[in-house]
């Protein structure tokens, strides 16, 4: 851990960089949701505090699209659980604070997120600036291959509160065959990518439009383990801003700030509500 000096020196840059920045990237994983309620499944452990049910089998073996093949039940009993959660939770403050940054910024500003939540739409972020690098639970596809995908408004899975099993009828395709979540799981060589593709491409042409800028990234709870978002992050930014509490370094020509998002964001918003640049729009 850095001295309580240096973080806050660390706070100190990070809000200068903001307010003199062009353009945000805003990049999330699942280390943003925490501060929601909701889980992170980091490792084993994690996995099985979240799902005490699934003890002795790991996130992997769950969330795959054999699982669907051989035990329907069991896979929607899991599927079906994180949706009713993340349908529950409400974004914390930190989803605010982002927009009101990036709504500032001279050059716009994009959201890339690994979590599936859907909280970036909650959090009323336009959905042409999201890009769901791994999906989304809030739509579905057909686990038998018909081409189309669709929103899970509609969707209830009722779920037994003990084996976490779904104990209510499955939700279908229109074809009659299965449905299952239109994200990317474990061993996944059946995810329709229509709607990542479509986000990417927007994302990829907004880039375009501020190669020469200033265009700081704010990286909150991205992990180590499927880096996609840090990697992202890392290539796009002139400078980073990385908020991780399992980081003890800071990414080559950017800033760690050890902490949560929520607590991250927050002081930092109180740092630039005082900041003469960012205050004025004077950029
Ligand atoms: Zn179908």
């Amino acid at each position: 851990m850095p001295s309580p000096t240096a973080l806050e020196s660390d706070y100190a840059a990070a809000a200068e960089l903001l307010a003199n920045a062009d353009a945000l990237l805003i990049g999330a994983g699942a280390g943003m949701g925490v501060d929601s309620g909701l889980p992170a499944f980091r490792g084993n452990h994690g996995f099985w505090t979240a799902y005490p049910a699934y003890q002795g089998q790991s996130f992997a073996d769950i969330a795959c699209p054999e699982t669907f093949s051989v035990d329907p039940q069991l896979a929607w009993g899991f599927y079906g659980h994180r949706l009713n959660l993340y349908r529950q939770a409400a974004p914390h403050a930190g989803f605010a604070i982002l927009r009101r940054w990036a709504e500032a910024m001279p050059h716009g500003y994009f959201v890339m997120t690994s979590n599936v939540d859907g909280h970036f739409h909650r959090a009323r972020f336009p959905p042409e600036r999201i890009y769901e690098c791994h999906g989304s639970l809030h739509h579905l596809q057909c686990h038998e291959g018909c081409p189309d995908t669709w929103p899970a408004d509609a969707v209830q899975v009722d779920i037994d509160p003990h084996t976490f099993r779904a104990r209510s009828a499955l939700p279908r395709c229109s074809c009659g065959g299965l449905a299952r979540p239109n994200l990317l799981m474990f061993c996944d060589g059946g995810w329709l990518d229509t709607r990542y593709r479509a986000q990417q491409r927007r994302y990829r042409d907004w880039l375009e439009t501020v190669q020469d800028r200033r265009l700081v990234a704010i990286e909150l709870g991205a992990g180590t383990a499927i880096a996609t978002v840090r990697h992202t992050c890392e290539y796009a930014a002139w400078r980073l801003i990385r908020l991780n509490p399992q980081d003890t370094e800071p990414p080559a020509g950017g800033l760690l700030l050890p902490v949560g998002a929520l607590a991250g964001l927050t002081r930092l918003d109180a740092m630039l509500n005082q900041h003469p640049v960012f205050q004025s729009g004077n950029r």
